[in-house]
């Protein structure tokens, strides 16, 4: 409860720090259940190539734990944003949640695995060009399997879900980069899906 007295101004700073540096809180199932403060985790800077995950701890607590081997005097930073979102969108979101550019090595130099740029891949067709147009016939084809998604998720019948997803899937195979996202949305739409029917085997497919 705020005192008596308090002016729209001093809330509105209170609710800004609370948004920056407030945590997502817990219960056991891992299920967000409100929000915590917690004021050490809180001076923790952020990095799109994190050396550290913040992960709930016992009785309300959290856990600053290292996910790599952090050489003496480096900087513990975790990640404030979605890491498999693409550069774009990871820089777009911390500028408009957090307020600030990120200017970490992933954002300025990307990120490479097996000589290839993993956030280009992200948002990449997997056809190039012939320089006919082609490609474009290719991305509308892929912007019109997110209808199909849509349906799906709003589809009841889950027979008919299946297909649905099944048509976009097929679509995004065919077009996408393996690593772009909108493949890995019809993946993981699939196995979810999958998963619900107790199909385990093609859940594991996707
Ligand atoms: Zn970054």
């Amino acid at each position: 409860m705020m005192p008596e007295g308090t002016s729209f101004a001093a809330l509105l700073d209170l609710l800004g720090r609370v948004k920056a540096n407030a945590f997502s809180f817990t219960n056991e199932d891992g299920c967000v259940v409100g929000v915590a403060c917690h004021p050490r985790a809180a001076i923790l800077n952020h990095s799109c190539v994190p050396n550290c995950v913040i992960a709930p701890g016992p009785g309300g607590r959290i856990e600053l734990r290292t996910a790599c081997e952090v050489q003496p005097n480096t900087e513990l930073c975790h990640s404030y944003t979605d890491l498999c979102a693409p550069t774009r969108l990871r820089r777009l979101r911390l500028q408009r949640q957090h307020g600030f550019v990120c200017d970490c090595s992933r954002c300025k130099e990307g990120a490479w695995a097996g000589g290839e740029n993993v956030d280009d891949a992200m948002e990449a067709m997997a056809r190039p060009t012939n320089g006919c147009g082609v490609a474009d016939a290719h991305q509308r084809e892929v912007e019109a399997s997110e209808a199909m998604l849509m349906r799906a998720e709003r589809c009841a019948d889950a027979s008919k879900a299946i297909a649905l997803v099944e048509q976009a899937l097929s679509v995004r195979r065919r077009w996408c980069h393996p690593l772009s996202l909108q493949r890995y949305q019809a993946e993981s739409a699939m196995s979810k899906l999958s998963l619900s029917r107790g199909d385990h085997e093609k859940a594991a497919e996707c």
